[in-house]
């Protein structure tokens, strides 16, 4: 099938428009018409090669939902004109301990995971192109049911941003009674806010950006602290369970220990490329862990965005064109400014 998108063929291009053939989907897999697709920092990283792994051309788009348009042969849980979601796994091996745990994100298999986009696929080893398209072909196993009710609109931001705050939060046992401190809130730490509060926890955000604070709170948080502030940092000392840092840039994160109480985590999720200077005496002395965590498994996301339907937890989105996606990867860039995620309106491209 021919296929509209938007795409980039060099760190320092813009993405412009693309054309390319999807294969029709084959046993096992469905095809679906891409109505919103999330905009996600990751996308903007891949786009620019900041982790030296990209291929070119890169279409991303790793938050995408729309309507069935065609089933293979063996598919059971959807049929034509079901809405679905696909977030950023398209495949694994299926057959390795994590993948049975229900942790394909974690996938042992030589190849390990198909990322949405920027694969490589698994059969023929070829790029695997994301959701700023007109139409997307998925295995069913990798493919979230949105439940009824839920707006499509919101679906996206849940499958990444989403799924990437609220597994750790499960696999460190956030709970009523304890205290999340969320570090960065964009796209991940405001989705952060919402599911802490869901979850029963007491959410404290941290942020660089005083002009959020407002937002901050109607999202929920129970508490903001201005980075900066020496005094604010100062009274938030020793205070937190868990933490989630999702600041995308190498920092300093001594200042984020001395929040943590004794027996806490602090989990990144955010910058991938190097801390420098840890200074390990307070880790030591409190048994503070640093621990990372990757999106999630499918089995997971499902029950996140089933949790968010529930309890009507919807993400704060701007809905965008596909055409500006130049200047609204230049404003996460730039750090955000209070438009806590994007989503494009694919409605373009059917034209
Ligand atoms: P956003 O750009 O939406 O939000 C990041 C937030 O971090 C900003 O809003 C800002 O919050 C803060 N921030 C930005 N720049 C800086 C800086 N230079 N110094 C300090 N703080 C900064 O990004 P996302 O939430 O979409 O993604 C965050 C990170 O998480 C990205 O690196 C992304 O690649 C990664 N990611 C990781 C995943 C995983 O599985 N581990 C999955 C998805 C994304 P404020 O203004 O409040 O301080
Ligand atoms: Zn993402």
């Amino acid at each position: 099938m021919k296929v509209f998108g938007y795409g980039t063929e060099a760190a320092d291009k813009d993405l412009v428009s693309v054309v390319f053939e999807r294969k029709d989907p084959r046993a096992g897999e469905i095809a679906f018409k891409v109505t919103y697709c999330g905009v996600c920092h990751s996308d903007l990283h891949q786009v620019r090669n900041d982790w030296r792994n990209t291929t070119y051309p890169c279409v991303p788009g790793h938050e995408v939902v729309g309507e069935v348009t065609a089933v293979g042969d063996g598919v059971t849980r959807f049929a034509v004109g079901d809405v679905i979601g696909v977030g950023c796994m398209v495949n694994s091996c299926l057959d390795c301990e994590k993948c049975d745990a229900g942790v394909e994100n974690y996938c042992q298999g030589p190849k390990g995971f198909t990322a949405t986009y920027n694969g490589p696929a698994k059969a023929r080893g070829e790029n695997t192109y994301g959701g700023y398209t007109s139409h997307f072909v998925v295995r069913e196993e990798f493919a979230i049911t949105v439940p009824n009710g839920y707006d499509p609109r919101y679906v996206g931001p849940v499958l990444c941003a989403g799924i990437t705050v609220y597994s750790p939060m499960k696999h460190w046992g956030l709970e009523a009674g304890k205290t999340l401190g969320v570090v960065g809130v964009g796209g991940l730490g405001h989705m952060a806010i919402k599911l802490g509060k869901a979850l029963g926890a007491r959410v404290v955000a941290l942020t660089r950006s005083e002009g959020k604070t407002d937002e901050i709170l109607k999202m929920g948080a129970d508490e903001v602290v201005i980075s900066s502030d020496k005094e604010q940092m100062k009274s938030a000392r020793q205070s937190l369970d868990l933490m989630i840092n999702t600041i995308p840039v190498p920092h300093d994160i001594n200042p984020y220990v001395g929040l943590m109480k004794s027996d806490s985590t602090i989990v990144i999720v955010g910058n991938l490329t190097n801390f420098e200077n840890v200074v390990p005496g307070p880790l030591v002395f409190n048994r503070i862990g640093i621990a990372g965590s990757l999106i999630g498994g499918i089995k997971e996301t499902q029950e996140v965005l089933d949790l968010c339907a529930e309890h009507d937890i919807t993400p704060s989105i701007k809905m965008v064109k596909m055409q500006d996606i130049n200047d609204v990867l230049s404003t996460l860039e730039e750090g955000n400014d209070g438009d806590f995620r994007h989503v494009i309106d694919m409605q373009s491209l059917h034209e």
